[in-house]
């Protein structure tokens, strides 16, 4: 964090006094291509194309959003957002068949190249200005909020100085201009990014009760760059969390797994809990580490958490299944711990927690249900795992979900279930041996696990701090 702003503040002292006042209004600020350092040698080859080719159709064009707050911090941007006057229609009659128009609460189009796509919004308006060309009755029917002052639907289009408005926070509307490579900024945004502060535009109440999405956006962005959310933009946070009910559980899966798989989820987390939210993201898991006695759930899930970041910091891949099978596990065996003592046999009372336990979360968040399934694989394999003598190991081991399992008892480990570090370093050590030694491992009386631990606890399959 100290290093981005230094960055950003030496950016600032090596150049000349301010940036020169905008052509496009008073209140913004052009910073010349001397000074900004995006060069467009960093800017991706189809987020380029896109923008020569809307600005050879005659339309604006600018990058927006994250590439340019990245690009200033000295950070390789995740995607590549397009900003423009062209309406949809027109952005798929300059692209053709590579432009696919998406959403309906947010009409959008897609510029496909291979598997690289690049979105591209046309600004959006407020529809009162003499710019908008919608009748009031189009109006309502292009944007739309609900009884709670939630926008249902914006698809009413603006200049570049309304859309300024409808964007989040300053920092994340710096507007790169294609024609002559200046920087447009009409919201002080160079200032925040270089105090390393997230502001929201307008009266934060009303942009969260807009969108409730824009709390998480704020935790996510913070964490991720090691900003302060600025006070005005904190204080509604601890009062509003209550609103993600009404955001569809669809987008909160994907708002969870952008907040989780952000390479900052230990942040992440310790954030979402400081602002009361946690709760209405995982309410089982929240409930548990409100009554965590030996903290024992929370070691747990910043494991985990750890080990996704480590592996997005290292460019491996990540699967939501083995973050939500994470922060579910404990809720699962304490509802497993129900159906056992209720006599249910061991697998049925795996079978029934799981239901239980994914059933009450898609009252905060939708889980597809390839992931659910996926989920139940990693629980499964836990009480799996330990049993791998002769030639069960082979066969556990060409389980699909053999590594996440075998991940996640490295994670309990890690979180102090000691028992089990033996069982890991076992299947550490198989998958060293090559395949005709992996049989003669597996084999071997020395390491054949073949003494049960004593059935203590509620739980007699529950191999943790109590076992
Ligand atoms: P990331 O690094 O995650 O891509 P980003 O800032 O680019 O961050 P996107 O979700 O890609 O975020 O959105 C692009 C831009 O669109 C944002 O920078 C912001 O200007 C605007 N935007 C996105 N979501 C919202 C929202 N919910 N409310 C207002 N503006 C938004
Ligand atoms: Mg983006």
């Amino acid at each position: 964090m100290q290093k981005i702003i230094q960055k950003v503040t030496s950016f600032f002292s090596s150049k000349s006094e301010e940036s020169s006042p905008c052509s496009h209004s008073e209140d913004c600020h052009i910073i010349p291509r001397s000074e900004h350092g995006i060069s467009r040698s960093q800017i991706d080859k189809g987020a380029l194309d896109v923008l020569y080719g809307l600005k050879r159709a005659g339309y604006e064009a600018y990058l927006v959003g994250g590439a340019v707050r990245d690009l200033m911090l000295g950070i390789e941007p995740k995607d590549f957002d397009i900003a423009t006057n062209a309406e949809p229609e027109q952005i798929k009659r300059v692209f053709k068949s590579r432009c696919r128009l998406i959403g309906r609460r947010f009409r959008l189009a897609h510029v496909h190249f291979g598997r690289n796509i690049i979105e591209v919004a046309t600004f959006r308006g407020d529809g009162e200005g003499a710019s908008s060309k919608v009748s009031r009755k189009e109006l309502n029917h292009t944007r739309a909020m609900d009884g709670a002052g939630k926008l249902v639907r914006d698809n009413v289009y603006g200049t570049i100085e309304e859309d300024v408005w409808r964007r989040d926070f300053t920092v994340n509307c710096l507007y790169y201009d294609i024609k002559n490579y200046t920087v447009v900024d009409y919201t002080d945004a160079m200032a925040d990014l270089k105090s390393g502060q997230l502001r929201l535009i307008g009266d934060p109440e009303t942009r969260y009760r807009e969108d409730p999405v824009r709390m998480i956006r704020a935790i996510r962005f913070a964490a991720k760059l090691g900003f302060e959310i600025e006070e005005s933009t904190k204080a509604p946070i601890y009062e509003m969390g209550a609103l993600f009910k009404d955001v569809s559980h669809a987008r909160m899966f994907e708002e969870v797994l952008k907040l989780f798989h952000g390479g900052a989820g230990v942040e992440v987390l310790s954030q979402l809990r400081q602002f009361g939210l946690f709760q209405y993201i995982f309410p089982q898991t929240n409930e548990l580490l409100e009554d965590d006695e030996d903290e024992f759930v929370e070691k747990l899930i910043i494991e985990a958490l750890k080990s996704t970041d480590a592996r997005i910091q290292s460019g491996k891949g990540v699967n939501p299944s083995f973050l939500f099978a994470a922060m579910l596990w404990e809720p699962m065996l304490d509802r497993m711990d129900d159906h056992l003592e209720e006599g249910a046999t061991h697998q049925d009372a795996l079978y029934a927690a799981a239901n239980d336990v994914i059933g009450a979360q898609i009252s905060a968040t939708a889980i597809p249900k390839r992931f659910t399934a996926q989920m139940r694989e990693i629980w499964s394999l836990q009480f799996r795992l330990p049993r791998h003598s002769g030639a069960r190991a082979q066969k556990l081991r060409e389980h699909v979900r053999f590594r996440a399992a075998y991940d996640f008892i490295g994670v309990r480990v890690s979180a102090g279930e000691q028992e089990l570090a033996k069982v890991f370093d076992w299947w550490t050590e198989y998958q060293e041996q090559n395949p005709v030694d992996q049989v003669a491992f597996a084999n071997d009386l020395h390491n054949r696990n073949t003494k049960r631990k004593p059935r203590r606890g509620r739980n007699p399959y529950r191999q943790r701090k109590d076992a």
